[in-house]
């Protein structure tokens, strides 16, 4: 169970050589979407580089219009293995439906998103699996709605569920969902799990990532999950939430100097 009540210690998820969890924090960070061999390996030395330590990016994108961009789908999760290869970077990438699970035998990380949080079957066939599940908070779910779906996937045995707070609806509009940064004390009271924060999705503005990234960190949270791209003006999806290489460096730099002081 999820329950901190039945485990009163953090749980310390291993990926790869990585810890997250209990004290050990990671920076995930990459392209929303893996547009190319040349973009994702780009992007993926840029995240090395500035001291990003797993690389995300999306091969099944769940977009709102059917005339988006959907993703290179399984090719996408070949050119984030060709990453990993180039970058030694462990990898997270999100699963759309049961049907897609072979093709993620060789992913690090299997991303369940907001709008499948409540695939209740696809929650189960993670649950047999053993491989971190990184499980984010639906549009419009409640802590508890997450942490029941989290009870679906330990249910079946895999315990590894790492829990994310990617903003909410709210009656605001400025910002693309409203980050409840709340997500990180309540989460950690009523869980053991780690948890972390996706400060891109949650605001939808490059300009407001840093602040709400470097908040998280202060509040506790055990990792960040950060969209980045190298041109974020062509960017085939969240482009305006995207930060550069460069924006993405001095980000990390700051969220060191908020750890050494917590
Ligand atoms: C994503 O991580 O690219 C994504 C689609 O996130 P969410 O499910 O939080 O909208
Ligand atoms: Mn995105």
């Amino acid at each position: 169970s999820a329950n901190r009540k039945f485990h009163p210690k953090d749980t310390v998820i291993q990926v790869g050589d990585l810890k997250i969890g209990g004290g050990h924090f990671q920076i995930i960070a990459g392209p929303c979407s893996v547009e190319s061999e040349e973009q994702i390996l780009m992007v993926a030395e840029a995240v090395k580089l500035a001291g990003g330590t797993i690389l995300r990016g999306g091969a099944f994108k769940p977009r709102t219009s059917p005339y988006a961009f959907q993703g290179l789908r399984g090719d996408g999760i070949k050119l984030l293995i060709k990453a990993r290869e180039a970058t030694g970077l462990p990898i997270v990438t999100e699963i759309m439906d049961i049907s897609q699970l072979e093709l993620f035998s060789d992913v690090d990380i299997i991303q369940v998103g907001a709008r499948n949080m409540q695939n209740f079957e696809l929650l189960k066939a993670l649950g047999k699996i053993n491989r971190p599940i990184l499980l984010k908070r639906g549009l419009s779910n409640t802590f508890q709605e997450l942490l029941m779906s989290t009870e679906y996937i330990m249910a079946g045995g895999n315990e590894q569920v790492i829990l994310c707070e990617r903003g909410i609806r709210t009656f605001e509009t400025y910002t693309r969902n409203t980050l409840d940064l709340s997500a990180i004390p309540v989460l950690k009271i009523l869980s053991h799990l780690p948890v972390i924060i996706d400060p891109s999705h949650a605001t939808g503005m490059a300009k407001l990532v840093p602040p709400m990234a470097l908040a998280a960190t202060a509040a506790g949270a055990d990792g960040l999950i950060i969209e980045v791209h190298n041109d974020p003006e062509h960017a085939l999806s969240d482009g305006p939430q995207s930060l550069t290489p460069s924006a993405f460096a001095l980000l990390v730099e700051k969220i060191n100097r908020v750890r050494q002081a917590l």
